[in-house]
């Protein structure tokens, strides 16, 4: 198939580009590069199968000639302090974004994928979170333009789907960690272990009681591709994360253990409607594509180890 990336530059939509390059796929790579980096993209500039664009999908239609027989959308800032720096950025991308999206895709009646989120259920009333649950989202808090982006994205997304029949499906999200991710991008996973390595305190905000629920980023790959390549048409939304579920305060002991880190534990102030409690129902990604995550919180620290320390050494490199 020939399929465009937008958001390709970032660190699920590289991901995902080396999975269909993989599977024999073309790709068609875009990204404004407003939190994408092209280095994640770098190793694919010479592949034969893909491409890349460098533009604002918000701005106006999409800049893409030829087929398209599928379009998976990973355009948006996603950590919490990446969309706090970028709200209307946010707010816009999945909106114009993802209605550009969709109006290429209606043209060349081929399939869409959103990659929507967890934070579509706010901080949950419901544990743990079934698709079914409609959420608990504050529409005006620090959070709202990205919870409100991806709401109003997945009810775009039904509407081209009820109104001209396109192929759409929808996976929710849950926190995925892995290599490529930016090290300043502020989210925990990447903040406590670039500050186990400079030697630094590591911050945990709140008490450390929250939790959430930790997917290793090819597991989470897996996931979606095997929703894009379904035969089965079907727009309900697919919850994809690991149920295994842990606070943060554990979280960041684990941390510690890995690193060989002795540095102590600094609390912060909770952020405003940080989710308390965070973990996926998965039975209908199970059901419908036999699909469960495989690699433990263990294994894919030490997996994503490598890569964050020599992103903390080179300061220049995939940062
Ligand atoms: N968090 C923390 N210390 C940090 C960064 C985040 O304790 O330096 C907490 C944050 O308050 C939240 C959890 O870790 O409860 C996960 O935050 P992250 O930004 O990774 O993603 P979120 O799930 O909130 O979107």
């Amino acid at each position: 198939m020939r399929i465009v990336v937008t958001g390709g530059a970032g660190f699920l939509g590289s991901h995902f580009c080396d999975r269909l390059l993989a599977a024999g796929h073309s790709v068609v790579a875009l990204d404004n590069l407003v939190t994408g980096n092209p280095a994640n993209l770098e190793h694919l500039r010479a592949h034969g199968r893909f491409q890349f664009i460098n533009c604002d999908i918000s701005a106006g239609p999409l800049p893409v000639e030829g087929a398209v027989e599928a379009l998976a959308d990973f355009a948006s800032p996603a950590s919490p302090i990446d969309y706090a720096r970028l709200p209307i950025e946010t707010l816009q991308v999945g909106s114009f974004g993802v209605f550009h999206c969709l109006e290429l895709v209606r043209r060349h009646q081929a399939r869409f994928l959103l990659t929507s989120t967890s934070e579509c259920y706010g901080d949950p009333e419901v544990h743990p979170q079934r698709e079914e649950y409609w959420g608990h989202v504050n529409p005006i808090g620090p959070r709202s333009c990205y919870d409100e982006s991806k709401r109003f994205a997945e009810a775009l997304t039904m509407a081209f789907h009820r109104r001209h029949g396109l192929d759409t499906r929808i996976a929710r999200i849950f926190n995925t960690y892995g290599p490529r991710m930016r090290l300043d991008d502020g989210r925990v996973v990447p903040q406590l272990i670039a500050q186990a390595l400079r030697g630094e305190d590591l911050t945990v905000f709140g008490d450390g009681s929250q939790t959430r629920s930790f997917c290793y980023v090819d597991d989470l790959i897996e996931g979606l591709y095997r929703l894009l390549l379904d035969s089965a048409p079907d727009p309900l939304p697919v919850n994809l994360g690991n149920p295994a579920e842990i606070t943060i305060l554990e979280f960041a002991t684990r941390i510690r253990a890995l690193t060989g880190n002795r540095s102590a534990i600094a609390f912060r102030p909770l952020p405003q409607d940080d989710p308390k409690r965070r973990c996926p129902v998965i039975e209908r990604a199970r059901a419908r594509l036999a699909w469960q995550p495989r690699i433990s919180l263990e294994e894919g620290l030490r997996k994503s180890w490598e890569y964050f320390q020599s992103a903390v050494r080179s300061p220049a490199a995939p940062a």
